[in-house]
């Protein structure tokens, strides 16, 4: 059965009901509403907080140097999103405004500045991690989060083009690894229960660019690298990733020279939180009047 008329009214009720345009697809102001659920959904996940992981909150730009250096633009080169500036002496600028004020195109004079903006919350830890030495026993484990962007420009409810992540990372063996994601999968489907989210939890493979990329997101199926807690908000048949489950084995242990005490190369993982898909689906699922919600629902999130 399609169910994508029926899902669509909604979807457009709750556009309405949380968000105010600002003329680009993807790019919203986020009523008070909206905002509430996003901070009470941010405090029960910080109350889940793994015992000892450090906090770290990202600017929504990071190094372009690093982003470059962790292969994004062999995998996601068409998500990307790059600063450009002006650049030169003021009589140079000025000449480029005028342009602007003439009518002509003035964004051929941009140059590419040293900050990408963030594609995920979790990139700037690895470098941090690798410049403190090797990895201890016990491994690391840090709670980030970043607004992020993906140029992917749609109407849809649940792709933004800017958004908020939060994330888990573990760095230490490939057991330690394995414990957390099995871990995190778990207590990933108690948290929806207690938020009354349906949901189904799925192997997944990340958007790699072109022919190529088809073939190495076949191998993250395969090999189960990724797998992603799906919500029903646009569509009961096409479910959305609220939340993934990351196994990147040795991927950046590698790229940045990050080490266990035994000098290999440390694994990595981690567990994301998408902000503002969940946000989207807790209003999906219950509604647009959150005193409405279960009292369970509103037990949990502090409402
Ligand atoms: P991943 O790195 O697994 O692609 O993304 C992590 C999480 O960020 C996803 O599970 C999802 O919740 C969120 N996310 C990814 N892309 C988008 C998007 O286009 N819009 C929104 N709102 N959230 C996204
Ligand atoms: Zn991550």
């Amino acid at each position: 059965m399609n169910d994508m008329p029926r899902f669509q009214g909604k979807a457009d009720t709750l556009k309405e009901g949380l968000f105010l345009p600002s003329g680009v697809d993807g790019i919203y102001a986020r009523t008070g509403l909206y905002e509430g659920v996003v901070e009470s959904l941010a405090a029960l996940i910080s109350s889940e907080r793994p015992a000892g992981a450090e906090v770290l909150r990202f600017p929504p730009v990071m190094s372009r140097a690093q982003i470059e250096r962790h292969g994004y633009l062999k995998s996601f080169p068409n998500l990307l999103g790059c600063v450009s500036c002006l650049t030169g002496d003021e009589r140079h600028i000025r000449g480029v405004v005028q342009r602007f004020e003439e009518g002509a195109d003035w964004t051929s004079e941009l140059g590419a500045a040293d900050l990408v903006l963030a594609p995920a919350a979790c990139y700037p830890v690895y470098p941090l991690a690798a410049a403190r030495g090797a990895v201890p026993a016990e491994g690391l484990t840090f709670d980030v989060a970043a607004d992020c962007f993906r140029r992917e420009p749609s109407t849809d409810i649940d792709r933004f083009q800017s958004f908020r992540m939060r994330e888990y990372v573990r760095i230490g063996s490939p057991e330690q690894i394995h414990a957390f994601r099995e871990a995190w999968i778990g207590r990933a489907k108690s948290l929806a229960d207690r938020l009354g989210l349906g949901y189904r939890i799925d192997l997944a493979s990340d958007p790699f660019f072109g022919r190529g990329g088809a073939i190495v997101a076949a191998s993250q199926i395969e090999q189960a690298l990724k797998f992603e807690l799906l919500i029903p908000v646009r569509s009961e048949a096409e479910p959305t990733a609220c939340m993934s489950f990351n196994y990147h084995q040795d991927h950046f242990g590698l790229t940045w020279d990050l080490r266990t005490g035994d000098g290999g190369p440390a694994h990595t993982g981690c567990v994301a939180f998408g902000m503002d898909r969940l946000a989207v689906a807790m209003f999906a699922t219950h509604g647009l009047d959150t005193d409405a919600w279960p009292a369970g629902v509103r037990k949990a999130l502090k409402l």
